[in-house]
């Protein structure tokens, strides 16, 4: 557990008004506590003072933080002296907790209001009011997780997942998209017979997706003649052949 007290604040006036009402922005006092963020705000206590002071009268405080009475109608002494009440603030209605904005008002617009009155307020008189605030918290320290994690394939896009603290539930920061990773070819190729067309096979290693393209014709040989008859044109697959030797000699092309 982590507390922090801030300084009293105050605040007076001089007049000779029947009532004085002061008006505090409690926002300086939680930044200076420093609220770690995810830290769930256990306590927040709020002490009011008023110096309403006549000497010859008595005066009556009345307090509130928004929606909150902090006191009313207390009656202080009519000789010199002050007053105080403190008050535990509505945590939830209030303050974030156990979140990002942990501490933090929700609302930064409320104001701690404090008004003075005396019925018969002396002309030119000092009337003096002061807060001080209480903050108590258990720090967070998240231990994370990933979850909602997707692999990629080749033809489905992925996911790195979303990181989530395994104590809290909060849900940390979010993954991104991974892209599809594409087939990864191997290549084989299979030659053509006299019966049969040639072709390459393009065989995913990953996933098994498989393909065949370049397809030839099947081989052609017409008759080949050695001797003195010139041989027609001779072709493998669709090409077509420069040459043919026996030993050293040249027998077609
Ligand atoms: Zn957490
Ligand atoms: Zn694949």
């Amino acid at each position: 557990m982590a507390s922090y007290t801030h300084p009293q604040q105050s605040q007076s006036r001089s007049s000779n008004a029947s009532a004085e009402s002061f008006s505090f922005d409690i926002a300086s006092a939680i930044t200076s506590a420093n609220i770690p963020a995810y830290s769930k705000i256990t306590k927040v206590t709020i002490t009011v003072w008023g110096d309403i002071d006549t000497a010859t009268s008595r005066g009556k405080m009345t307090a509130s933080f928004g929606s909150q009475s902090i006191c009313s109608d207390v009656w202080c002494g009519g000789s010199a002296g002050e007053v105080s009440r403190s008050a535990d603030l509505n945590i939830s209605t209030f303050f974030n907790s156990e979140n990002a904005n942990a501490g933090k008002l929700k609302d930064s617009s409320v104001r701690l209001n404090i008004t003075l009155d005396g019925p018969v307020m002396v002309t030119n008189f000092n009337h003096t009011a002061k807060y001080q605030i209480y903050f108590e918290w258990t720090p967070h320290s998240h231990s994370t997780e990933v979850r909602n994690k997707v692999s990629a394939t080749c033809t489905t896009t992925g996911y790195t997942g979303d990181t989530y603290c395994t104590v809290c539930g909060t849900k940390i920061s979010s993954g991104t998209t991974i892209a599809a990773l594409g087939h990864s070819y191997n290549s084989v190729v299979t030659p053509p017979t006299e019966t049969s067309q040639g072709y390459t096979t393009h065989t995913c290693s990953r996933c098994g997706h498989s393909y065949k393209d370049s397809y030839v014709d099947p081989i052609k040989i017409n008759k080949i003649y050695i001797g003195t008859s010139q041989p027609k044109d001779i072709y493998i697959g669709t090409t077509k052949v420069k040459a043919i030797y026996i030993g050293t000699t040249k027998v077609y092309g």
